[in-house]
């Protein structure tokens, strides 16, 4: 009798199952369908946008980009999935700057990690959720993601001529500064510049003439010292007193024959011929 029981028991979860099952098979059967019509609906298709497929370079609408080729993206990647390939252009300003040639991607070799994306300090890089990589050959895994032609440097404009030009200007004259400077700490340098007579000239470019270089440092030394020790001597200049036009012709006649000696003593004599008349006059 209880063999009969647990049979029918048994039938009676059977169907139970059977039932529960179909009712999932109807519910699907009537369920509408999301099959992908793939690669028909390419342009529907959703791709989340966090998907990362390939890695590119953000390019601007003049189609310029932001990598500077600071190798940061090189240096932090894993597998060594990207080469940098760099060369050395000259600036308007006479400087070299570093510049990109060539940025070399193997896809076959990322690991999607995005390390590159997130240390890039000038956010030139991203991936493409362009999920269709497939093809027939690893060698066609390996891009050139600077694809776009090369820009020339810009032109400066004038506000930056203007600003080059004084830096440079300002660095001359501190240079020039400098130089000077040191000139005056060397010991036996700072002598004051003082004016040679004609015969102190005269003797200075005979021994220039010679050529040697020792020589003329020792006569121009000696003959710097004694016009200087003639200039301390000489009395103090006198008051200047007016010259009537005889002693101005006068003057005149011996400051054209160009000797200096000849000029002085006669701009003495006339001053003092002046000097007399004038305190007879006021007697
Ligand atoms: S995503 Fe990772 S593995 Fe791929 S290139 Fe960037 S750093 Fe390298
Ligand atoms: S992509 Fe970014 S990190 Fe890589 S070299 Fe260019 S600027 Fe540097």
């Amino acid at each position: 009798m209880g063999s009969i029981k647990d049979y029918f028991s048994g039938l009676g979860k059977g169907v139970a199952s059977l039932v529960k099952g179909l009712e999932v098979t109807g519910k699907e059967f009537v369920t509408p369908k999301i099959t992908e019509k793939y690669p028909d609906n390419r342009e529907e298709m959703h791709v989340a946008q966090r998907f990362r497929a390939t890695l590119q370079f953000i390019y601007d609408k003049e189609g310029n980009h932001k990598c500077i080729a600071c190798g940061t993206c090189e240096r932090n990647c894993p597998n060594g999935t990207i080469t940098i390939e760099t060369k050395m252009v000259d600036t308007w300003d006479g400087k070299k700057k570093k510049k990109l040639d060539r940025y070399v991607y193997d896809l076959g070799s990322c690991t999607f990690c995005q390390l590159c994306v997130q240390t890039c300090p000038t956010n030139a890089i991203e991936f493409s959720n362009d999920f269709e990589q497939a093809v027939f050959t690893r060698s066609k895994l390996v891009k050139q993601l600077n694809y776009l032609p090369e820009k020339p440097e810009p032109k400066p404009t004038p506000e930056q001529i203007a600003k080059f030009e004084a830096e440079k200007k300002a660095k001359i004259e501190a240079a020039k500064a400098a130089a000077a400077a040191k000139k005056a700490a060397a010991p036996g340098t700072a002598v004051p510049a003082v004016e040679l007579d004609e015969k102190a000239k005269k003797a200075l470019a005979a021994a220039e003439a010679t050529g040697d270089p020792e020589k003329i440092a020792k006569v121009k030394a000696a003959l710097e010292k004694a016009a200087k020790m003639k200039a301390a001597q000489a009395p103090a200049a006198a008051p200047a007193v007016e010259l009537d036009e005889k002693a101005k012709k006068a003057l005149a006649a011996a400051e054209a024959t160009g000797d200096s000696e000849k000029i002085a003593k006669v701009k003495a004599a006339l001053e003092k011929a002046a000097k007399l008349k004038a305190e007879k006059g006021n007697a």
